[in-house]
């Protein structure tokens, strides 16, 4: 047992395993056995770890249907000179999880808010993708409802960064269908499932072979897609020179500009507005 002590009047905000125990952090560990309180979203939840810890801390309950109120109390003992840490069920807080109104209040107020960096699904799923994380958008839960769910997808499908999200066992074919409409066919899809888990599965491929059927619609998924291909902007002159000769041929205008999309890597946008222009 660490002889550590939390400071007083400060709040920690502590990640917390998003399956394997074991990836709790010693000072995740020393944190969450020496502050006053924790406030969990889940205390049935956090109770399992706290008795794994053999933490006596007090257990505060903070999830969406209190935070407002809740988080006035624990601003007071903070005030006070309690120490006390915030968790949620699993991964960092606040990633699509509660607490914002928490971290807040505590900032207004002067409070110190230390983070105790570790475990993030998002996070963890990016480091096994295979795709370019050094720059990535991370969406969170995409809209429930299909339409929503496909106007979303429609304007992330341009995004040129990779992109992630978070899904529902019980959506998570669904959006699958989706994705094999709204992206290209050889864009680069990751879907991780059970990340540190007994069951933890790792699918990556281009969307032509994304099978929605046979992903199991059971575990917590992340999914990581690659980014659109930068728009290659190609001069005015070129597309001309390669579009001018196929429509004196006779080659409809349509199909000139999907042979310069394909031929030279223009935009179909580009291509058809010049294709358009020269047959005028
Ligand atoms: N705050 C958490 C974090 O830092 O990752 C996320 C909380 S969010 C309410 C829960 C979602 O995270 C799940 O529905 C799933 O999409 C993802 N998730 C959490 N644990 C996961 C795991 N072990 N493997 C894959 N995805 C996970």
């Amino acid at each position: 047992m660490s002889d550590w002590t939390a400071e007083p009047s400060t709040l920690y905000v502590v990640a917390t395993p998003i399956g394997n125990l074991s990836d709790l952090s010693v000072r995740a560990h020393d944190v969450l056995c020496s502050v006053t309180w924790v406030a969990a979203e889940d205390t049935r939840h956090t109770r399992k770890l706290m008795a794994h810890l053999g933490s006596a801390a007090n257990l505060r309950s903070l999830h969406r249907g209190n935070e407002a109120r809740t988080t006035s109390a624990l601003i007071r003992s903070l005030r006070s000179g309690a120490s006390g840490a915030l968790v949620s069920d699993a991964g960092t807080p606040l990633v699509s999880d509660p607490g914002r109104w928490l971290v807040e209040a505590a900032l207004r107020e002067g409070i110190a808010v230390v983070p105790l960096p570790g475990p993030c699904a998002v996070v963890a799923a990016l480091s096994v993708a295979g795709l370019d994380a050094a720059r990535f958008v991370f969406e969170g839960f995409l809209p429930a409802r299909a339409p929503a769910r496909r106007r979303r997808l429609a304007e992330l499908a341009g995004e040129t960064r990779t992109w992630a999200v978070y899904e529902a066992p019980h959506r998570i074919r669904a959006l699958a269908q989706d994705l094999k409409v709204e992206l290209e066919a050889d864009r680069q899809v990751v879907w991780v499932r059970e990340l540190s888990k007994q069951h933890e599965q790792v699918w990556r491929g281009p969307v032509e072979e994304l099978d929605p059927e046979r992903i199991p619609e059971l575990g917590e998924f992340v999914v990581v897609v690659e980014g659109a291909r930068e728009e290659v902007g190609i001069p005015d002159e070129t597309l001309d020179a390669f579009l001018g000769p196929l429509l004196e041929a006779g080659v409809g205008v349509r199909t000139a500009a999907a042979l310069a999309r394909d031929c030279l890597g223009a935009t179909h946008k580009a291509a058809y507005a010049r294709a358009l222009a020269l047959k005028r």
